[in-house]
């Protein structure tokens, strides 16, 4: 699985193919920058978007996959026409999208898709053998378990693109995982880190999207405001390590420079710092067990006076709290949990409910929701449905 880059070498057949799940998003559209710096490395073989089609048309016709499916059907017709001069597939639909993640022709697959519709795709490309650079959160937080005996099974591997993750991942790279002790998972405390408990009563959706050091898609925008996104990764981190939540501490580092760390058993401290830019985490889950060249320029510490840290206010960020009690729990409690933000967040953006309530409304989604204690993939497939219909339910309350 883990061939190495023909850096010398740029012929054709060398150069390792890449499917985009999402690629008209932000990290989609990052990592098609990264292919185009290395047209000698890299070719995109399969871009995929959700409704953009016009985006997904423009990148089709720059890059020349061989495939692009477009997720709601409506668009289909368009996006033909718009390609019908051209020798590429164009197919439409959830099915379409997972067939094409497990195309014989692709090497990795970016899962670039928002929310839990990374799922099936996700476990198609697994099934074949694909290596995964994994940007869709959900599909651990929801199927962990699951993901990480199919990676056995099927001989797949997830080199991840979060920047958290990709830290961890570098900092463990020559390491001994039993030599391990500790995962100091950082976040940036978001944009309402220094309000105080009775601000956060009032703050607007377009407070919330107004993130201090990353630029991301409206969701994982308001997951980092509301610090569910830190809860996430937290569990993300538990089955891509294998660490027990106990032993991954979450730290506030407002700066954004230090992207997480690793503690061993002699008590050092390895971290990896960078420039808070998405395309170098993307870059190494592309090139690995590689690195490529960057043409940006590198982060000057001189720069910055004071990286401080600081611990999370669980009172101010109940969800983060929530995350630890729903894989404590286990089975599909996560499953519950992702599907009820994932409706508290859509009505927050809706502006129909306040910010205060999504972790009220979510954890009594948590606790009405049917708990199954080791499901498997279709299992996780009904709870996530049942958790969807209760969440409608009870959202009615809280709307504004
Ligand atoms: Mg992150």
């Amino acid at each position: 699985m883990t061939r190495r880059l023909n850096l010398t070498n740029t012929m054709e057949e060398s150069k390792r193919n890449i499917a985009i799940l999402g690629s008209t998003g932000s990290i989609g559209t990052q990592t098609l920058d990264i292919i185009s710096e290395n047209p000698g490395l890299f070719k995109a073989s399969v871009l995929t978007a959700a409704r953009n089609w016009e985006l997904l048309a423009a990148q089709a016709r720059k890059f020349l996959p061989s495939v692009v499916v477009i997720a709601r059907e409506e668009f289909l017709a368009p996006l033909r026409e718009a390609l019908s001069d051209l020798p590429i597939k164009v197919w439409a639909g959830a099915e379409a999208i997972a067939e094409a993640a497990a195309l014989p022709e692709n090497d990795t697959v970016v899962t670039a898709m928002v929310g839990y519709s990374g799922l099936i795709p996700t476990v198609k490309a697994i099934k074949a053998g694909k290596r995964i650079a994994l940007a869709n959160k959900e599909t651990l937080v929801v199927a962990g378990e699951v993901i990480t005996k199919l990676l056995a099974e099927y001989d797949s591997e997830i080199v991840p693109v979060d920047s958290e993750h990709s830290a961890i991942f570098q900092s463990l790279m020559g390491e001994q995982r039993s030599q391990a002790s500790k995962i100091i998972l950082t976040a940036s405390g978001g944009p309402f880190r220094t309000k105080s408990l009775a601000d956060l009563e009032n703050v607007s959706v377009k407070d919330a999207l107004r993130h201090p050091n990353w630029s991301m898609g409206a969701k994982v925008t308001i997951d980092s405001a509301s610090m569910m996104n830190k809860g996430f990764e937290m569990i993300e981190a538990k089955w891509l390590f294998d660490f027990e939540p106990k032993d991954i501490e979450i730290v506030v580092h407002p700066q954004s420079i230090v992207h997480s760390m690793v503690e061993f058993i002699d008590g050092s401290i390895k971290a990896q710092l960078g420039t808070p830019d998405m395309r170098i985490p993307i870059s190494l889950a592309l090139g690995y067990p590689d690195r490529i060249k960057s043409p940006r320029p590198s982060l000057t510490l001189g720069q910055y006076a004071n990286l401080t840290f600081e611990k999370p206010d669980y009172e101010k960020f109940p969800l983060l709290g929530l995350a630890f009690e729903a894989i404590n729990k286990g089975g599909n409690m996560p499953c519950i949990l992702n599907a009820a933000n994932e409706r508290a967040v859509a009505a927050f953006l809706a502006e129909k409910i306040r910010f205060v309530d999504m972790p009220r409304f979510v954890e009594e989604v948590m606790q009405a929701a049917p708990f199954v204690d080791a499901p498997d993939l279709q299992q996780l497939v009904k709870s996530n449905s049942i958790a969807l219909e209760i969440a409608d339910e009870k959202i009615k309350k809280y709307i504004i």
